[in-house]
């Protein structure tokens, strides 16, 4: 596997994603995608839709407002309770973590604690700086993981609102609307693409913690004695998914949350990890949330959450089953695990061709054929995102198209003018084929699904 700086090289060289603002010098941590970068990140999209919401049986989608009544914040523990307490170390301006310096240092879990009974704790053992090992520290701020703003059109007049952290209330708040409006039975998913922000501590790595991410979740309700079934189904699905867009399951695996690891929420979490260059870390959170959020937002709201079951008569409050992916978090991973040196051809991006940025590049050798070229591309790029490019020579042209993952070439050279035939080359086998430019639709319609 590449490095990071390797990947981040790529991906910057080939326009798969720049530095955020960069002609002022940038903003940490912020990336924008470029050219290729958007195409594939609509397709991995595409790609999870297709798969938790087209082709299940049980999920629906919803595209819920990034701005929400600042209640469900309240309702959901993201306000008030669940900041994060932090202290500088005054002497390697270090920034730690209350709670985590005395749970590594004492082995006692501080849940619960007031930031005075962490600060005279830490102080009465003697906990240390874990970088220098001083015990000159500040005092605790709370830190608060969302990002604040206003609404209102005078600064200083309107209400406090919120960015949201997680696309999931959206849906939690949405519960009734949804079942009411599609008349949908249990056990039913929602599932949701979007925007969240997180004013993490330390974002970093690229894209794969940033302040301003995009989640795909699905929240899937269901009976509550059914939670661990259901559990079970949506991590192999989850699984599953992966490995059929081309995931080395090398590089794959379950990671089961420890009981004092675990979220407020939750009864039961299990990440699947990625063995990203950096370390193995998180790339999609599966979890048993309970029946915590619609009761919390029961008890804030006043509005009854429950589910009525018309054929058993019984009423109750359901249970989610969340898997939680970040879509740039696991665009990451696609590249890491894509881009592989091949002797003889260099580096490819040997990604799944329903993932590919570009599906078919139309490549006319010479001056002569770029007009049938045109019309070739016109017909391709009705059904394919396809690309058209008529410098260079052959060679070093394919070389460039495996390098950023096209999955065919399609060639037009000097016979082509006469026999109407073209030359298809397939990136994964540089096998090439003369086809018939009438019979070219007809020969990619199996090759791509979405
Ligand atoms: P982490 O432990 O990495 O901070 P988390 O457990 O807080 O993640 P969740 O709240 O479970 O993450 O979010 C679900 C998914 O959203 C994660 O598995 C990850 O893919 C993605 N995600 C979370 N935070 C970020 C971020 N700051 N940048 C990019 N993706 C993120």
């Amino acid at each position: 596997m590449k490095n990071m700086d390797e990947i981040v090289n790529y991906c910057k060289e080939n326009g798969f994603a720049f530095p955020g603002s960069l002609i002022y010098g940038g903003l940490a941590n912020a990336w924008d995608y470029g050219p290729l970068g958007v195409e594939l990140k609509n397709n991995i999209q595409k790609a999870w839709w297709k798969k938790f919401v087209q082709e299940s049986e049980y999920n629906i989608g919803l595209d819920s407002a990034i701005l929400m009544n600042p209640q469900v914040w309240v309702a959901s523990g993201h306000v008030g309770g669940f900041s994060d307490p932090l202290m500088d170390c005054k002497d390697c301006q270090t920034r730690h973590r209350a709670d985590h310096l005395i749970e590594d240092a004492t082995n006692v879990n501080p849940a619960g604690w007031s930031f005075a009974k962490m600060e005279a704790y830490i102080k009465e053992n003697n906990i240390t700086c874990p970088k220098c090992g001083s015990t000159n520290f500040s005092e605790i701020k709370e830190f608060q993981l969302m990002f604040k703003t206003q609404q209102g059109v005078i600064s200083g007049e309107g209400s406090d609102i919120y960015l949201r952290p997680e696309t999931a209330q959206g849906i939690f708040v949405n519960f009734k609307n949804v079942v009411r409006s599609s008349r949908a039975k249990m056990p039913l998913g929602i599932a949701q693409v979007g925007k969240a922000f997180r004013n993490e501590i330390t974002p970093g790595n690229f894209i794969f913690r940033t302040r301003e991410f995009e989640q795909m979740e699905l929240e899937f309700f269901c009976k509550p004695d059914t939670a661990n079934e259901w559990y079970n189904y949506w991590k192999k699905y989850c699984m599953d998914w992966l490995l059929n867009y081309g995931m080395n399951s090398e590089y794959l695996c379950f990671r089961d949350h420890e009981p004092d690891e675990l979220s407020h929420y939750s009864a039961m979490t299990a990440d699947i990890e990625f063995k990203f260059p950096f370390g193995q870390s998180e790339l999609w959170g599966i979890a048993n949330r309970t029946d915590y959020d619609l009761k919390a937002h029961m008890k804030v709201s006043k509005e009854d959450l429950s589910y009525f079951d018309a054929y058993t008569n019984e009423k109750y409050v359901p249970y989610v089953i969340e898997p939680s992916l970040g879509l740039n978090r696991v665009l990451l991973a696609f590249l890491c695990n894509s881009l592989v040196n091949i002797e003889g051809r260099g580096d490819v991006l040997m990604i799944h061709p329903d993932l590919a940025p570009l599906k078919i590049a139309i490549l006319p050798l010479q001056k002569q054929q770029i007009d049938l070229a045109h019309d070739v591309f016109k017909k391709i790029s009705k059904y394919y995102m396809a690309t058209f490019e008529s410098s260079g020579n052959i060679g070093k042209r394919y070389k460039r198209q495996d390098l950023i993952g096209t999955p065919y070439c399609v060639t037009i050279d000097f016979d082509s003018l006469e026999d109407n035939m073209v030359t298809v080359r397939d990136r994964n086998t540089t096998e090439q084929l003369r086809i018939k430019i009438d019979d070219l639709l007809e020969y990619f319609s199996d090759k791509f699904e979405l």
